[in-house]
């Protein structure tokens, strides 16, 4: 929580000044074109800025810029220790300047405010910390050769990296990929959403003054597919780092496939199953764990526990328990502290997530709660939390991801069922088991297949594991040591002596 009101929240926000502009080696600038598109708020349908239009001409730009620096070495060759220092300041900057940052992350998303100020900036500031303090700890290998050859198994950082990041955590997103990507020697062209540009943007300028060279990390926001297409097609770009949709995340493979075969990393979709079995030790912990896994971020998580596998046994006492704890998630003004669910996005994701109540309705689940957009009044765009009972797994509900606070609850009879429905999707991001036998937690955490499995809770983890996913979420990790993987190529070299 933070000490500031509702009212002064607004009064901030009334006098925030806000940069609108890409940022291109070390200084912002206007797009080539000149082109701007109007940056809304969810929150109450006002315009916050007109942020500059990309195209290819400053993809072009961005990239020259990274590459020559990253072949000056003025980043790529500074001791791993030295990029430490200037990545914590950097960390250091992101948490002095948390309150601004917050305030851009709600207004522009309709996230709420507590939720930028404690996870996103706090997160992201942490994010950055951990690689940081990572880099000067990672050792590279000598090989077991024969007497009279010494090799030596080095990582060494890949060049320009394009990181391509969503709207849903847009600042936490674009950490994960900063952390690891400049902690290893690359350098960056960070293309945010064009529906939450605002912090990145504004960070650039804080990487610089932390010390990061001019031209390493590089920001070009635009609208529509454009700079981002640029970026997958460019033949000076070695590696694409990516967070977004699993359709986005085809279209990339296709252009490295197209252009220079580079390396692409991707974090794509989910439809996670949160399965709780009768035995669960604490059947109040999961339902509150699975009302917050679909109405935190108003359900605009990759992560979000959209299908809720109930045993058949206990369903009629512990639905109610869900429907209980989701009164506990009511949709507010983000700027209010007390809120816990703001907007969704924009407007086009409002008329997705309410498209897909109606395909819920029609296709023969029960709306048990929710199903409404609120708040109108307001010129903003909010839906309430709403549950669908009834739902079987082969319903469009159940299938797609709906990235927003909408839950579907299913049935199953044993541990085989609980796991073939888990697994009869083409995400394989999360999913979370609730029992307390400790043996079919295990085997039932085996046979999951995603990149994350929790245990008796929702959504838990820290910088010290991998995050990814299986299937068709993705492939690369991001957090962790393993995330140094994508930012550094393997290099074998042979010494006769
Ligand atoms: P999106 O795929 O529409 O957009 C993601 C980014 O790609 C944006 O910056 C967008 O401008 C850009 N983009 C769009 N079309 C492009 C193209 N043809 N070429 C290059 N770039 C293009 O996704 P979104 O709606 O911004 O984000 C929501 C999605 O992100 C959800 O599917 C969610 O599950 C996923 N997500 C995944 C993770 C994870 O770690 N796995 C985390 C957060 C969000």
């Amino acid at each position: 929580m933070t000490d500031l009101t509702l009212a002064q929240w607004q009064q901030r926000a009334e006098s925030l000044k806000i940069e609108s502009r890409a940022f291109i080696d070390g200084k912002y600038c206007e797009a080539v074109c000149s082109q701007r598109f109007e940056c809304i708020s969810p929150v109450d349908g006002r315009v916050l800025a007109h942020v500059s239009s990309c195209d290819s001409a400053d993809a072009d730009l961005a990239v020259a810029a990274a590459r020559r620096v990253f072949e000056a070495g003025d980043w790529s060759r500074k001791a791993p220790a030295q990029r430490k220092k200037v990545l914590i300041r950097f960390s250091e900057l992101l948490l002095e300047h948390r309150e601004e940052l917050a305030l851009l992350e709600t207004l522009d998303m309709g996230k709420p405010i507590s939720d930028s100020l404690n996870i996103d900036v706090a997160g992201s500031a942490n994010a950055i910390r951990w690689s940081a303090e990572a880099i000067d700890k990672v050792y590279d290998e000598v090989a077991p050769t024969p007497h009279d050859q010494l090799g030596l198994v080095t990582r060494e950082a890949v060049g320009v990296v394009a990181a391509i990041v969503p709207w849903n955590f847009p600042l936490m997103m674009a950490s994960w990929k900063l952390g690891p990507a400049l902690a290893t020697g690359n350098s960056i062209v960070l293309k945010p959403s064009e529906k939450s540009p605002l912090t990145a943007i504004r960070v650039a300028q804080l990487a610089l003054d932390a010390g990061l060279p001019a031209g390493v990390l590089n920001v070009v926001p635009g609208y529509g597919h454009t700079i981002g297409k640029a970026l997958g097609l460019h033949m000076d770009v070695d590696t694409v780092v990516f967070t977004g949709s699993t359709r986005t995340a085809k279209q990339l493979m296709i252009y490295a496939g197209e252009s220079n075969m580079k390396r692409v990393w991707l974090e794509a979709g989910g439809k996670s199953p949160n399965i709780v079995f009768a035995d669960a030790p604490d059947l109040k912990a999961a339902a509150e764990a699975a009302a917050s896994a679909i109405a935190f971020n108003q359900g605009e998580v990759c992560t979000a526990g959209s299908r809720l596998l109930v045993e058949g046994s206990i369903k009629n006492t512990f639905l109610p328990m869900v429907v209980d704890a989701l009164k506990g998630w009511t949709a507010g003004n983000p700027l209010d502290p007390a809120t816990n669910v703001g907007a969704l996005v924009d407007t086009q994701q409002m008329s997705t997530v309410l498209s897909y109540i109606e395909s819920g309705q029609s296709g023969g689940a029960k709306l048990v709660t929710g199903g409404k957009r609120v708040l109108e009044e307001s010129g903003g765009t909010y839906v309430e939390p709403t549950i669908f009972d009834g739902v079987t797994n082969a319903m469009k509900i159940a299938q797609e991801e709906i990235f927003g606070p909408v839950l579907s609850v299913i049935t199953f009879a044993d541990a085989e069922e609980a796991v073939r429905i888990a697994n009869d999707t083409q995400y394989g991001l999360a999913a979370a088991v609730w029992t307390r036998d400790i043996s079919k937690a295990h085997l039932t955490a085996k046979a999951l297949r995603a990149g994350s499995v929790w245990v008796n809770q929702y959504d838990g983890g820290d910088m010290t594991a991998p995050f990814g996913g299986f299937k068709q979420s993705g492939n690369g990790r991001d957090k962790s040591i393993h995330a140094f993987d994508k930012y550094t190529e393997l290099k074998a070299t042979w010494i006769k002596l």
